[in-house]
């Protein structure tokens, strides 16, 4: 037995479109299939709340169901007008949106109710010119999209209920967002992992330092042992990209690149030749064993 769409919601039969939709966010948030991803019951749930708002966020769809809600006849009202296609739209996101999450408003090509005819598809007794009749006409309208941060390119977005209405009054189908993320020029991503490269002076390499790294989310300090070669790896725990299902992030992992001061002059050149006296160091010994393609 279907539960009804005002108590699915939590609201009143009086409750107007914003806390309608005030209504779906909040239990939509809560039995999301990307929060509870195992769990089939909230799927069912969050079904339930997606049929509601589905047809409560529609004004004539709701007409309809308030005048043939309270009986049996509910489903046979609501079939009379036949729920509408769902939407595919893409968009692209920054990887700043995927570090932080974003709302977006997004145009979305769909059928909407016909004003002219009020979904009747007749006006004064004859057909509606606007709708040829159909109750619904094309429009391009903005739909706000709440994109969760840690989404990934090919990812796909359900929007319940703002796909294209139905004819004569049908309910809205779902809107369906596939997301493209753009690549960083710093920063490469794998799932929630991030990778990037900082280079550091050979001072710095050989002394030991601390130097400031960009993260997705700001910014963090790496520690630099002494002695540190080019081509080492660090990893900044918790300073990756957001973890999509779950609590969480990723981590950074920063490869280190040595650099060089240029043009040596006759001092320097000196210091440096008395810097290898005092600081010896052989890197290629046991290479010797491989001459000739010897294993
Ligand atoms: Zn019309």
């Amino acid at each position: 037995m279907r539960r009804d769409y005002y108590a699915v919601l939590g609201i009143t039969s009086t409750a107007g479109p914003r806390e309608v939709r005030q209504a779906y966010r909040r239990l939509a948030r809560q039995y999301s299939p990307d929060v509870n991803f195992w769990d089939a019951q909230a799927q069912a749930l969050f079904e339930e709340i997606a049929e509601a708002y589905r047809v409560l966020n529609d004004p004539a769809a709701r007409a309809m169901y308030d005048r043939f809600g309270a009986s049996l006849a509910r489903g046979e009202a609501l079939g009379a007008g036949r729920r509408g296609e769902d939407v595919h739209v893409s968009v692209d996101l920054r990887f700043a949106d995927v570090a932080r999450g974003a709302r977006m408003r997004v145009e979305v090509p769909r059928y909407s109710a016909c004003a002219g005819c009020r979904c009747t598809g007749q006006v004064g007794g004859g057909r509606c010119d606007a709708c040829q009749g159909r109750g619904v006409r094309r429009a391009v309208e903005p739909v706000e999209v709440a994109v969760p941060a840690g989404v990934d390119s090919g990812m796909q977005i359900c929007v319940p209920g703002e796909g294209s209405a139905g004819p004569l009054g049908g309910p809205r189908g779902d809107l369906i967002v596939s997301t493209r993320v753009a690549e960083h020029p710093f920063f490469t991503r794998k799932g929630d992992s991030v990778h990037c490269e900082v280079p550091i002076s050979v001072w710095e390499a050989l002394q030991g330092a601390r130097v400031r790294v960009p993260t997705p989310s700001g910014e963090a300090a790496l520690v630099v042992p002494p002695g540190t070669s080019g081509g080492g790896m660090f990893r900044l725990r918790g300073q990756g990209l957001p973890k999509l299902a779950g609590d969480g992030t990723g981590d950074l992992y920063v490869t280190v690149r040595v650099q060089m001061p240029a043009g040596l002059d006759a001092r320097t050149h000196e210091l440096v030749r008395e810097l290898a006296r005092l600081l010896p160091l052989d890197p290629r010994t046991g290479l010797a064993a491989y001459r000739g393609g010897a294993a």
